[in-house]
């Protein structure tokens, strides 16, 4: 089977993503995550999309085509969730064509459905684990001593695209470039619309009603 998590930053697509892996057992692909492993690597993949994500902009499409083609030929045969691909229609067709070649189809798309001020609290207030990678928000989730984890006590940091001047171009992007994908799979009748304004375990609840 084949999900992709469709939505704005900040909307939890990450950790919905992490919930269907870890209790459904789902491969959970994060291009995000993937690019910044690649930049942490400095590797020549990493290079190139670290222009693109410090300003909030899509890295070029052949890059993140070929890193997906790259996933599915080695596995094509797992249950897959994509969490923050495709990001625009021209991702979108690439994948539908590259998916059809070996076979295969995305099965439903969720649209994580969220207000715009809630996205920007989400993502201003967002604090991550640079040692373990949990994920904590200063205005809805805190970390129980202020600016530490509660896992390992390493201080929390902001990512660089989660400060403010980047988000509004992150917003804009969002708007302009994957905001057409919800029409675009609303044709194919692969969508369904998930209101993103709940605790984790609620939003997890409804996806699994709709699996
Ligand atoms: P995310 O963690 O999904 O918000 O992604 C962080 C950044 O990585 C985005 O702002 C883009 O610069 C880049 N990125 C992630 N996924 C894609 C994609 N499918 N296409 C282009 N750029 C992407």
């Amino acid at each position: 089977m084949i999900l992709v998590l469709l939505g704005p930053p900040g909307s939890g697509k990450g950790t919905q993503g992490a919930l269907l892996k870890s209790k459904l057992g789902f491969e959970h692909i994060s291009t995000g995550d993937m690019l910044r492993a690649e930049v942490s690597k400095k590797s020549p993949l990493g290079l190139k999309a670290e222009e693109y994500m410090k300003q909030g902009l899509l890295v070029p499409d052949d890059l993140i085509i070929a890193m997906i083609k790259n996933i599915l030929i080695q596995a094509p045969n797992k249950n897959y969730v994509f969490d923050g691909f495709p990001r625009n229609v021209n991702q979108a067709e690439a994948f539908e064509t590259m998916l059809n070649t070996m076979g295969l189809q995305v099965d439903k798309v969720f649209y994580f459905d969220l207000d715009d001020d809630v996205i920007i609290k989400r993502l201003s207030g967002r604090r991550v684990c640079p040692k373990c990678g949990a994920t904590y928000n200063i205005y809805y989730q805190k970390p129980k001593n202020d600016t530490l984890c509660d896992n390992d006590a390493t201080p929390l940091i902001q990512r660089d695209d989660d400060k403010e001047e980047v988000i509004a171009n992150r917003l804009r992007v969002y708007k302009e470039q994957t905001f057409p994908l919800i029409e675009y799979y609303k044709s194919k009748n692969k969508l369904f619309v998930v209101s993103a304004d709940g605790t984790q375990e609620e939003v997890f609840e409804k996806l699994k009603s709709m699996l």
